[in-house]
């Protein structure tokens, strides 16, 4: 079929011969020339790229994490924070469900299901978003919400989340557009005050309006270099009905918030069973929209992120968890630098007591142990790799020497 009268090959796709292109690949009934052979994959390429991608293969039911496995996954790189971990897997799990359907053709429609997690500073929600991301192979960005602004304002505008998202999917915008963008420090655009201001709130409501369109959907006109519209940039339209938007936030004082809405629940017939069931230690495991509401969010911005998690505080067996069993936790990644020197590193345990010990008398949090190990570590990692030695043991008299030394004030502001 594709050889002509003359007995010359040709390709079968556009009819040129041997001679014309560099080279045929042979089928079972015709011929393929490079250009078309590239255009073709050029063609499937764009195909894939337009539907959801797990491992950067064409995502299937079959091949999507299920809830579980998605927990396990997070389980190796983040100690406890089990609510957390359950809501995220299976708000994630739905997300990337919900993508599918749309190929299903019914009409029950699946609403995107963005997330908001609640937490002190350091307690792993940038780690949760971010392990998530990992997973799923999709493009991740991290963003501000301290830095946004309403058009007009000094800041960033906020389409500029999206600048970021398209810079890590190499701009192509189908990738984009199935991303995952963690929004940090959501309560500091909190309306000030429970009544909504006059005057116009540069940092606040007028902020969370802009964030409005992006969580629910719609086509943004994104400014591929970020900073300022500029009337001479040309904009790409990004759609983000299939970003998922996940937030995170410190929502300091929202405990008092949860307390006196429970309180005045519980004021009641059963008042005094319904006290007796609530850990005071741990409000924030009780956390509901109406508290965020309360904070100052506006009710259509919680609207737009149904699901609410939070996160506990870390205590000293989640914080000597942290030091040594996460995947890459901070011991093994020492571990590995020493390794790469073909030295054996090696620490008594009652340093990672130590270590633990003084990120909670100096209020270091998780955040902090990494500095408290660098500082104990600093010297020897100066001096060792020009010594001849195989292996290391850190002492505890070695650390206390060196954490005593360091200028403790300098960690505190890590
Ligand atoms: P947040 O976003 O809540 O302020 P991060 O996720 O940025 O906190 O956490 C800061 C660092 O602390 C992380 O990089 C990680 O090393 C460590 N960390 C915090 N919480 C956990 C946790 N639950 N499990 C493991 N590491 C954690």
């Amino acid at each position: 079929m594709a050889e002509s009268k003359s007995n010359k090959k040709r390709c079968s796709f556009c009819g040129r011969t041997e001679n014309e292109v560099s080279f045929l690949i042979t089928g079972m009934n015709g011929y393929i020339c490079d250009s078309c052979a590239t255009q073709a994959y050029e063609i499937t390429q764009e195909a894939i790229g337009s539907k959801p991608t797990v491992k950067g293969a064409k995502l299937s039911m079959t091949e999507l994490p299920k809830p579980v496995e998605i927990k396990q996954f997070l389980d190796q790189y983040i100690i406890g924070q089990d609510d957390a971990k359950r809501f995220l897997s299976v708000s994630v799990y739905n997300h990337y469900k919900r993508l599918l359907q749309k190929e299903s053709g019914d009409d029950v429609e699946i609403e995107k299901s963005n997330i908001i997690m609640v937490g002190s500073t350091g307690t792993g929600k940038t780690l949760l978003a971010r392990t998530i991301a990992k997973l799923l192979h999709v493009p991740f960005t991290i963003v501000d919400a301290t830095v946004l602004t309403e058009a007009g304002y000094v800041g960033e505008d906020i389409e500029s989340i999206l600048t970021r998202l398209l810079q890590v999917a190499d701009y192509n915008v189908n990738e984009a557009e199935q991303g995952i963008v963690f929004i940090d420090e959501i309560d500091k655009i909190a309306r000030k005050g429970d009544n909504p201001s006059i005057t116009r709130d540069v940092s606040g409501e007028g902020v969370q309006q802009g964030l409005l369109k992006l969580l629910e959907g719609s086509v943004v006109n994104v400014p591929p270099q970020g900073g300022r519209k500029h009337p001479d940039q040309k904009m790409i339209p990004v759609n983000t009905k299939n970003i998922l938007f996940i937030c995170g936030g410190a929502f300091d004082g929202i405990e008092k918030k949860i307390a006196q809405r429970l309180n005045t629940h519980v004021v009641g017939y059963s008042a005094s069973q319904k006290t007796a069931r609530i850990d005071k230690n741990n409000m924030m495991q009780y956390i509901a929209p109406q508290d965020l509401k309360s904070f100052g969010l506006i009710p259509e911005i919680i609207g737009r992120l149904p699901v609410l998690t939070y996160l506990n505080p870390l205590d000293r067996t989640a914080l000597r968890a942290i030091l040594t069993e996460p995947k890459n936790s901070i011991i093994k990644q020492y571990v590995k630098l020493f390794e790469m020197d073909g030295i054996k590193l090696e620490f008594q345990n009652e340093v990672f007591e130590y270590i633990v010990d003084k990120a909670v008398e100096y209020k270091l949090g998780a955040r902090g142990l990494r500095s408290i190990v660098e500082t104990i570590m600093m010297d020897v990692m100066f001096e060792i790799p020009s010594e001849k030695k195989t292996s290391y043991e850190v002492t505890l008299e070695y650390a206390q020497k060196q954490f005593e030394k360091a200028n403790v004030a300098r960690l505190q502001t890590a």
